[in-house]
């Protein structure tokens, strides 16, 4: 019997999520629950957005969960390298042998022609997809072109009509029409694969036997089948796990609720009760009880108890069984725990700079900077009272620094500081115009420690966190500000930053 291999492929390109923490653990516990092995692979094909520090950070975040991988970049396997980007050769020599069979075309095509195909497409209510123009070049001429160093992408052929019988794990068979599927690009212009290609090596070349990925890849997956079908290799068994829901049952994002992991270890939540909690998306224990250990979930695992009903995933809800968890633990344990999360040597170093020069004792540490250790601040309203802006506008400047902050990739001062200075001088305002807000929002305090820095330890997520409870407080942005000033922030956006 062949042995069950799984995996997860997060693309390491912004906070780690919780989204794959879920799959992480569904995808270990079924392994387990088999006797097979689970793998991590990194997937940063996307050059412009991969980086080095997320994919620690996916590790950081998985290991403090209590998820381990027996194969992976930073562990090493006999299937390695485990990163997509170190893998160029073997993906450029699946393409060139599909293009060989006549199951893929390099296509020249410019960016302008593709938009004015879909211009006309459109126009004609259409749906948008390649014309297959490159298609019917004749395949010495193309060779000839790509020989000659001509910028090309390499595209799947796809039936045009019919429907892919999708074999899902959990719906059984959903069809999803051809007509509806692009004709892909495998290969792109500077040479590396896309997704599609990437993925489907890999999972072979992985020895990987169920793929258990998030709902959202659905309906891509006939594209996935028919490169298996292309190459001629036994496709792994698929399962489309549910997609995680705020409570308002809109997709999970972080405008509506933090989605990083580390946003919930610097909430001061146990791991355990975390990953119990995750456990718990659209899925229960035989027993239906609540609280349960990862070995607890390995040991009664059954996918088929997955029920696709959109899984809502609550702050207050994980609060509470994390309050379950935390009156469990001996006084000993809670008092280590709590030592662990924020009074250990590492956060406290980050801290000291800016609080030693500004107390007498060290009992003036806490008044001064308690926030650092709290995660929602108790507001005062009248704290965001400003000289000069009124109660609109000073919605409008926590709102616009709150957009600029969630698109940040790069969580340091110098850059956190640049957002705000746009958005003030985009105003008509300086940089210490919007400082109150800020010291307001994420220190509770009028003044304090240096609100910069603050926002740099704090991190992307906590930061993000009170900028939206302070937005809330003072009610919000109604439908039509929103309009407004997402108007204004793209104006924003295309404006040079100064720094
Ligand atoms: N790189 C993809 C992601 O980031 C992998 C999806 C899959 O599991 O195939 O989610």
């Amino acid at each position: 019997m062949t042995t069950v291999r799984t995996r997860i492929a997060p693309s390491p390109t912004g906070d780690p999520h919780v989204g794959t923490a879920y799959i992480a653990l569904f995808n270990l516990c079924f392994a387990r629950q088999h006797g097979g092995q689970f793998i991590l692979r990194i997937e940063d094909t996307d050059q412009l957005r991969s980086t080095r520090e997320s994919e620690q950070q996916i590790y950081d975040a998985l290991r403090w969960l209590g998820i381990e991988w027996d194969e992976g970049p930073d562990v090493g396997g006999p299937h390695g390298p485990y990163r997509q980007s170190e893998r160029g050769a073997i993906y450029r020599k699946y393409s060139d042998e599909l293009v060989a069979k006549g199951h893929a075309f390099p296509c020249f095509c410019s960016a302008e022609r593709l938009e004015q195909v879909r211009a006309e497409q459109m126009a004609n209510k259409e749906t948008p997809r390649y014309d297959g123009h490159c298609m019917h070049l004749d395949p010495a001429e193309a060779q000839r072109r790509v020989a000659a160093g001509e910028s090309h992408v390499v595209r799947m052929k796809v039936p045009s009509e019919g429907v892919c019988q999708v074999p899902d794990m959990l719906r059984g068979t959903v069809e999803i029409g051809w007509d509806r599927m692009d004709m892909q690009v495998l290969m792109k212009a500077d040479g590396l694969p896309t997704y599609f290609l990437a993925n489907v090596v890999d999972d072979h070349l992985m020895g990987i036997t169920h793929v258990l990925r998030g709902e959202e890849w659905l309906p891509s997956a006939p594209k996935l089948i028919k490169l298996y079908e292309y190459f001629g290799w036994e496709q792994p068994q698929l399962c489309y796990m549910p997609l995680l829901r705020n409570p308002d049952k809109s997709k999970l994002s972080k405008r509506k609720n933090p989605t990083s992991v580390t946003f919930y270890e610097r909430m001061g939540f146990l791991p355990q009760a975390m990953l119990n909690y995750i456990g718990r998306m659209g899925w229960s224990m035989p027993d239906e009880r609540e609280k349960f250990t990862l070995a607890e979930m390995i040991e009664h695992f059954d996918i088929n108890r997955v029920s696709l009903g959109g899984p809502i995933f609550d702050l207050e809800k994980l609060s509470w069984l994390n309050g379950q968890w935390l009156r469990e633990l001996s006084l000993e344990q809670f008092a280590a725990e709590v030592q662990r999360w924020a009074l250990n040597p590492e956060y406290l170093m980050k801290i000291a700079p800016h609080v030693q020069q500004r107390v007498e004792t060290f009992s003036q540490i806490a008044p001064l900077a308690g926030f650092f250790f709290s995660g929602a601040l108790n507001l005062d309203p009248a704290l965001f009272a400003h000289k000069k802006l009124d109660a609109t506008q000073v919605r409008q400047v926590l709102q616009l620094i709150l957009w600029k902050l969630e698109a940040l990739r790069q969580w340091e001062k110098e850059r956190i500081t640049a957002c705000i200075t746009q958005v003030a001088e985009h105003l008509g305002l300086k940089l210490r115009d919007a400082m109150p807000l800020m010291f307001a929002a994420i220190t509770g305090q009028a003044s304090s420690v240096s609100v910069l820095d603050a926002m740099e330890i704090l991190g992307p997520d906590l930061t993000r966190f009170r900028l939206r409870n302070a937005l809330e407080l003072l009610g919000g942005a109604s439908k039509k500000e929103t309009k407004e000033w997402e108007k204004l922030l793209a104006t924003l956006e295309s404006a040079p930053i100064s720094s």
